[in-house]
């Protein structure tokens, strides 16, 4: 039996509205309720972003205080992860919530092309948001839509610029960003095996690309991310009925290739992060 394999469930994140697919947890208790059931499925992570009530990304720090306190409550051991993402918010409002010290924060390094803007991240925010994070001993991920991020996030953790253990995530499949290339993907994972060999590494892939990464992720030995934020159909003709769904799909590529599906316990270990008992 090889490593276990984390799987992290991105549930909402700023796009997918309820006219898109239904399934997508817009409200705190739609969110605790379908981070619930993806846990039961395999999720060891939860990626969230928040909303208001007409569906409109959100920066709120009240509202992720209350989504941390009903996934504390009802899916008790996960890793919450907050995002800092551009979508949700402008400058410093993005790091806003991370002085409730959620286990981990999504943290971009670098600057690309999303489908219709430019996603900014300018030097100074970035510093500004790694340094909130090494204050409130918040674990980044770093979401990498080029491999110019990857190497800066190695050069940023060799500097004790990141708190805690460096996790890399791929993103592959945003339009203009970096595609789900299969020749990339493999120099991306051996980019982290050369330059930073005891860093565990994840990839995401976008639309119908999910299970194309969730896939060679699962089979290169490393960690992946499935969920309503980055896609939400099976398949052509079929929207997802939930997150649950997306990650039973990547747990049963987990069982295909002799990966155990970790659980927040393992994940917690792998990741470096503290037990999670309070
Ligand atoms: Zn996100």
């Amino acid at each position: 039996m090889s490593d276990p394999c984390i799987l992290c469930c991105a549930i909402t994140g700023s796009v997918p509205r309820k006219a898109d697919n239904p399934a997508v947890p817009v409200t705190v208790s739609e969110q605790v309720e379908s981070s619930h059931a993806a846990v039961e499925a395999g999720a060891s992570i939860i990626h969230a972003h928040v909303r208001d009530d007409d569906e409109s990304p959100s920066s709120d720090p009240e509202k992720f205080a209350a989504l941390k306190e009903g996934l504390e409550k009802h899916c008790p051991g996960v890793i919450i992860q907050f995002s800092t993402g551009g979508r949700s918010g402008a400058g410093k409002e993005r790091g806003g919530m991370l002085p409730l010290k959620p286990d981990m924060a999504s943290l971009s390094v670098g600057s690309n092309n999303f489908p219709t803007r430019v996603y900014e991240n300018p030097p100074d925010l970035i510093a500004w948001l790694a340094s909130e994070m090494i204050t409130h001993q918040v674990t980044p991920e770093i979401e990498a839509f080029d491999l110019s991020h990857i190497l800066h996030a190695i050069a940023m953790h060799k500097a004790g610029k990141l708190f805690g253990r460096l996790y890399v995530q791929f993103v592959m499949g945003v339009k203009n960003a970096m595609p789900a290339d299969r020749a990339v993907f493999d120099f991306y994972v051996e980019t982290m095996k050369t330059r930073a060999p005891n860093a565990p590494w994840c990839a995401a892939g976008i639309g119908a690309n999910q299970i194309v990464v969730n896939e060679w992720a699962i089979a290169a030995g490393g960690h992946t991310r499935a969920g309503l934020e980055d896609n939400i159909r099976l398949d052509r003709d079929r929207l997802a009925p939930s997150n649950a769904a997306l990650i039973a799909r990547a747990a049963e590529l987990c069982e295909k290739y002799n990966r155990p599906v970790a659980t927040p316990a393992q994940a917690r270990h792998i990741l470096g992060l503290s037990t999670g008992v309070v």
